[in-house]
């Protein structure tokens, strides 16, 4: 177990100094991340737990948001297991599912089967990511040198002679600074990160957004979390125990001409795709009921700076085709800890090691991406162009034909490329935090 240089830690924890009355609150720590997303969060946690000081700015006072994924993988349960949380992190509310499938038009095809992937567990979990948030906040709250300021939102980086030394940040308190040896933008498709610094984006294109809602669920609804393909249409619906989370694919920019439509014509389409929905798409009042939120696929060419790394969707924006991207963000956030946690303890972080973790995600991430974008365009854009009566292709039809097929896109969403381990060790003789 690495030794822990714990007066660095309280030095820098306490080195939280407010200035006068009307000055910016300032606090120092070796790591600042920005964004309390999955990738933030992991990340956080990882580096305290490693004996770094880390404050992580999240600018909403919880997690509790809609928009968010659920989707746990077997590779995320995988790091659970070798953090030794998985059997508490499994007694919070979730449902595993071991197959997935879709329905499209007439016919149910099963393209996914996890109970043979190589991990702990063989299955999704999809439990509410404000679960997992919480889960990992307060596992990292209990570590030293770790600090969660909710509501504190970045509004721009530090910069001394070309180097990030920091973030300038708004809370309900006035102003905040934080001076880092290193700040990490986590925070997702919209970075304020990313852009403060300037970094050249990639945009790969996505042909659809999603309009998202919920429905109540009642005891005769099916089970599992479920996808419906159909002539122009695409829905996909998880359960979230009492209520279905639903989200409806449209194509890209449409939504503002849907709007223009009465409720009753989007209720219909939503009960001509999942008919068990009729006793309750009235709940759908009107179209405030409905979110728009739009898809892109992109990422950074570069994405380090002296003193700055971005990691997860900040890096690279991922679609929510195969549900990865809260997974390639953790396994981002991993990798980050694994490279960075002894240089940043140390104080002796270069840009190379910044550098290193590209090297290592750019393959992963490259990799999913060009998958997605050929689903989006093979698949999602001919199902939304099309009027007539869809049938499954020939590659699909194989999975129900030949049921082994279903462990490759098993492995592919899974555990994804290039898999991440905690190799970091936790840091020892810490006083915990009063
Ligand atoms: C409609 C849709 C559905 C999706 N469904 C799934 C799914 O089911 N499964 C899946 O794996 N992936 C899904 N994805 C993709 C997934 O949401 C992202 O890939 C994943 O959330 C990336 O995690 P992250 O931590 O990098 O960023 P995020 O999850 O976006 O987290 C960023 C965090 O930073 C905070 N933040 C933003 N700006 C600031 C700021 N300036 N200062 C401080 N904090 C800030 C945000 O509040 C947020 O908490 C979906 C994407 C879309 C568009």
């Amino acid at each position: 177990m690495a030794a822990l240089p714990e007066d660095r830690i309280m030095a820098t924890l306490h080195a939280a100094a407010s200035g006068a009355p009307g000055e910016p609150e300032k606090i120092h720590v070796q790591c600042c991340v920005a964004g309390g997303g999955p990738a933030g969060m992991m990340l956080g946690f990882l580096l305290a737990r490693a004996g770094v000081s880390v404050a992580v700015l999240e600018k909403h006072g919880d997690f509790l948001r809609d928009f968010r994924g659920d989707t746990i993988h077997p590779s995320t349960l995988e790091l659970m297991h070798e953090l030794g949380f998985l059997d508490e992190f499994l007694k919070l509310p979730h449902e595993e599912v071991t197959e997935l499938g879709g329905r499209l038009g007439n016919t149910q095809v099963m393209i996914a089967d996890f109970r043979h992937v190589p991990t702990h567990c063989r299955f999704i979990a999809f439990m509410p990511q404000w679960d997992f948030l919480n889960f990992l906040a307060e596992k990292a709250r209990s570590l030293p040198g770790f600090q969660l300021r909710m509501k504190a939102e970045v509004k721009d980086l530090i910069e001394q002679n070309g180097r990030v030394i920091g973030v300038f940040a708004e809370t309900p308190n006035g102003p905040l600074e934080v001076h880092a040896d290193l700040v990490v933008g986590c925070d997702g498709r919209h970075s304020t990160v990313r852009a403060r610094a300037g970094f050249q984006v990639e945009d790969l294109g996505a042909p659809m957004d999603i309009l998202w809602m919920r429905l109540s669920r009642s005891a005769e609804d099916p089970p599992q979390t479920l996808g419906y393909f159909n002539r122009g249409h695409i829905m996909v619906m998880l359960n979230r125990g009492d209520s279905w989370q639903c989200g409806f694919v449209i194509p890209k920019g449409h939504a503002d001409e849907m709007r223009k439509q009465p409720i009753e014509s989007f209720r219909n389409q939503i009960v001509e795709m999942a008919p068990f929905t009729r006793d309750r798409v009235s709940e759908l009042k009107d179209w405030d009921a409905v979110k728009l939120l739009s898809v892109s696929v992109d990422r950074l060419r570069t994405w380090h700076r002296s003193g700055l790394l971005c990691i997860g969707d900040a890096a690279h924006t991922m679609s929510p085709i195969g549900g990865v991207g809260i997974n390639l963000a953790i396994q981002d956030a991993v990798a980050t800890a694994n490279l960075l946690a002894v240089p940043l303890r140390s104080g002796t972080l270069t840009e190379q090691d910044l550098e290193k973790v590209q090297q290592r995600r750019e393959f992963p991430t490259r990799f999913t991406q060009r998958l997605q974008v050929l689903i989006q365009n093979r698949i999602i854009g001919k199902v939304l162009a099309s009027s007539e009566q869809l049938a499954p292709p020939w590659p699909l039809r194989l999975f129900n034909a030949f049921p082994v097929l279903r462990r490759i896109p098993a492995r592919m969403i899974g555990v994804g490329v290039r898999p991440e381990h905690v190799k970091v060790a936790a840091a020892t003789a810490v006083s915990p935090r009063a």
